[in-house]
């Protein structure tokens, strides 16, 4: 057998089950997997029965269902431009509701278990409200009651300022407490539990013919995760690939299920395609410029520079609005730039709409086109580039009659985005195209 794939699963899970006297393991559940108390309860079967292996467990959890999002709603109907502040301490609710509750789940069956905000397990953050980075983990308390032989349930997405303000880590935070937890407590391995089975080559749950990866690199799975995989929050998996951390994800509903293991490139297999990401979280901007630089008349000369500064700096602001700037295409009539095109996550969209009228009003011939009906469809994968200068990628979706703009391609992936109605089109035809040659031993 080559390398990776199950012989590297096995390893893990061995090292594991046979483990030193007592192995430290970081299980994680998601929103989905403790929706309600009879989802709570199985959780914390899942959380017992490894209990009962002798592992020393922290177990961090997401809120409840659609919590999250319900929160977001009550906050945006009472003030659509609310303080982020208050908006993370109305979020940190909904982690907390649900360690309470296993907690107490976990003490019904007999288990000792204590509950932890994230700042009382030591997650300290930056000051980013609702976007927070974790600075370090001093997770004391947890150590603590690891050391008393309890059950640590830590509330994910959460953590605490230096000046104990909460904050929140983003959509899918929980992932990234979770092996930050992992890595400051020393643990074998963080087992991300979800809704499906694993790593798969795009979203099972909305293509059939998707197929599972039994295991996968570290980088491969950001790639993924940033081009809009679901499966994983792509902050966790680039921290896990810098601590070495091994991500196991499985299944609550297939608790026996080994899932899909994250590792290094050296331990998973060597995949050409592994996926195909699809996002379709984003919101697609273009901007005509209409001044007509051509004609040389006097003056035009410094109003064509003013007008390349103003470019300049809008350039350097939407990178610091966090855009990638090889990503926003500019498109020149001689020197001049008379279009700006980009796409940019949802949450990013209203900050780089005003900094582009700043820049770009309307009222001097400027036209803004904003499009949110679109999808960014992704090939991930070392073979992805090759395929992309022979143009096979983009050939695929126009055989297919996918019109697509704003090509970008790095060293494993390309990108393309196409109109939101054909983006279960893009999906199966790039997914049938590039994903089906998959060797047995590479699943
Ligand atoms: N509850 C948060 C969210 O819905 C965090 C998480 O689930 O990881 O985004
Ligand atoms: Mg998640």
């Amino acid at each position: 057998m080559r390398k990776g794939g199950i012989a590297s699963l096995q390893a893990v899970s061995w090292r594991l089950a046979l483990g030193t006297s007592m192995a430290r393991l970081v299980q994680k559940f998601g929103g989905s997997s403790v929706k309600d108390i009879e989802h709570i309860r199985r959780v914390a079967k899942i959380v017992s029965d490894s209990a009962r292996e002798g592992k020393e467990l922290v177990v961090v959890v997401s809120a409840m269902g659609h919590t999250t999002d319900e929160l977001l709603s009550l906050a945006e109907n009472v003030n659509d431009r609310g303080d982020q502040r208050e908006l993370d301490m109305l979020l940190c609710t909904g982690e907390q509701v649900s360690v309470a509750l296993l907690a107490m789940a976990l003490q019904k069956l007999g288990l000792k278990a204590r509950s932890f905000t994230g700042a009382q397990a030591g997650i300290l953050t930056d000051e980013t409200h609702t976007y927070a980075r974790i600075k370090t983990v001093q997770p004391s308390r947890v150590e603590t009651s690891l050391r008393r032989g309890e059950i640590a349930v830590v509330a994910g997405f959460q953590g605490m300022t230096r000046n104990s303000d909460m904050t929140t880590l983003g959509r899918g935070g929980s992932d990234t407490t979770a092996v930050a937890l992992a890595s400051a407590l020393k643990a074998e391995c963080c087992d991300i539990y979800t809704d499906v089975d694993g790593v798969y080559t795009t979203d099972p749950r909305s293509y059939g013919k998707a197929r599972k990866l039994h295991a996968v690199s570290y980088e491969e799975m950001l790639e993924l995760a940033s081009l809009g995989a679901q499966v994983l929050n792509a902050r966790s998996v680039e921290l896990a690939m810098r601590q070495k951390m091994p991500i196991r994800l499985r299944s609550t509903f297939d608790p026996g299920d080994t899932g899909t293991l994250v590792t290094s490139r050296e331990l998973a297999p060597d995949y050409q395609i592994c996926g195909v990401a699809l996002d379709t979280n984003r919101v697609s901007f273009r901007l005509s410029l209409t001044h007509d630089f051509s004609v040389n008349e006097q003056g035009a000369d410094s109003e064509y520079l003013h007008y390349t500064n103003k470019s300049e700096r809008l350039l350097e602001e939407l990178s610091s609005l966090g855009l990638v700037r090889e990503q926003i295409n500019l498109v020149y009539n001689g020197d001049a730039v008379v279009q700006v095109e980009f796409n940019c996550e949802k949450r990013l969209a209203r900050e780089a709409k005003e900094v582009l009228l700043e820049y770009f009003p309307e009222s001097n011939g400027a036209v803004l086109t904003v499009d949110t009906d679109v999808a960014r469809i992704s090939v991930v994968g070392i073979g992805a580039r090759a395929r992309h200068q022979r143009g096979d990628i983009i050939g695929a979706l126009s055989a297919a009659a996918i019109p697509v703009s704003m090509v970008s391609a790095n060293s494993i992936s390309v990108s393309a985005v196409v109109p939101g109605k054909f983006k279960d089109d893009a999906v199966r035809q790039l997914h049938e195209t590039f994903c089906t040659a998959f060797r047995s031993e590479d699943s």
